[in-house]
């Protein structure tokens, strides 16, 4: 039987770490989020980062807009709150009604605030290898989760399944850094991959984020394989307390004793990734913090 890797039981660990660094640094931490449409899913996203940003002191400020609202009036936003100085940290809910609007305005934001690291200068850092920029919060969760349970990426082959944005691409970037904790091979994948499973078969860690329900099955593992499940898939449910239910890309009855390792969903990479963009905004707060050198102003009045 696999380890079940509890991304909720870390992230819990993690935030309290976090809330107690709050408590001593004099100013509360404000993280701004702006919220372009009504997606049903972002509006559970928000929720979620809220309800993690009140438990540890975290302020929240939440801009929302309507979906037809011009990419100006979002920028223009975007610019208040990159030198509006209460405001630590800022990120954009994705997805944005288009692609090519969502690059823009993650570009916007001021590389300082930039907690989700999606705007350019910190993916450039994330491709150079310089560990000075905001690494985006779900492969930073999952690098986490890995290392709390001491699972080594040096020198392993990990497949990744998905080159998305926000999730597959910059992992793969970050686990193939040259660096003691990282320097894994990976392999990146997606729809257009040729003899995908034979790809699967020889990895040491598999992790998956394509929004496929039960992508990865047994045949396409290795016994002792580790099991990463990044895939949020809903469906309504037969339960009439709950609205509905949320499956992975990984069978996860069907892996469980192949595996050496595997992540549930929920309770996995999900919870790891809000802790993560806790984590990201504290950092951009102390920098901030010593950058204005005055670690102890009270930022409120003024
Ligand atoms: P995305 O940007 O749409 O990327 C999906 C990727 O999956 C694409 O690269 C696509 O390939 C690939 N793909 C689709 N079908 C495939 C197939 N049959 N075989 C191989 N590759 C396939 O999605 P995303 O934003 O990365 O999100 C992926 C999943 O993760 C979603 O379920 C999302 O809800 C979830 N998610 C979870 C968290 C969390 O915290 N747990 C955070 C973010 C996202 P092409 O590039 O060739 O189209």
């Amino acid at each position: 039987m696999a380890v079940i890797l509890d991304g909720a039981a870390v992230a819990k660990k993690i935030l309290q770490k976090i809330a107690s660094e709050i408590a001593q640094l004099k100013i509360t931490p404000k993280l701004a989020i702006v919220f372009v449409g009504n997606d049903p899913a972002s509006e559970i996203y928000i929720k979620n980062k809220l309800l993690a940003a009140k438990s540890i002191g975290i302020g929240l400020e939440l801009v929302k807009f309507p979906s037809e609202t011009p990419l100006e009036v979002i920028l223009q936003s975007i610019g208040t709150l990159n030198v509006d100085r209460s405001i630590n940290g800022i990120i954009v809910q994705s997805p944005l009604p288009d692609e090519f609007m969502q690059n823009i305005v993650f570009n916007s934001i001021s590389p300082e605030k930039d907690v989700d690291g999606f705007c350019s200068v910190s993916i450039a850092k994330l491709v150079r290898g310089s560990r000075d920029g905001f690494i985006p919060c779900t492969p930073l969760g999952i690098y986490t989760l890995l290392r709390e349970y001491g699972i080594n990426l040096f020198g392993k082959h990990v497949a990744v399944i998905g080159r998305g944005n926000i999730v597959g691409r910059p992992l793969s970037l970050l686990l193939s850094q040259k660096s003691p904790d990282l320097n894994a091979t990976v392999t990146l994948c997606h729809s257009a991959t040729e003899n995908l499973k034979a790809i699967t078969q020889l990895a040491d860690i598999i992790v998956v984020a394509i929004g496929r329900k039960f992508f990865l099955r047994r045949d396409m593992v290795k016994p002792g394989a580790v099991a990463i499940d990044v895939g949020i898939n809903r469906e309504s449910s037969d339960d009439p307390s709950k609205k509905y239910k949320i499956f992975g890309d990984m069978d996860f009855e069907d892996l469980k004793d192949i595996c050496s390792a595997i992540t549930p969903v929920p309770g996995g990479v999900g919870p790891m990734t809000i802790a993560m963009l806790m984590q990201n905004t504290l950092e951009a707060t102390k920098m901030q913090m010593t950058k204005a050198g005055g670690a102890n102003r009270n930022r409120t009045d003024g």
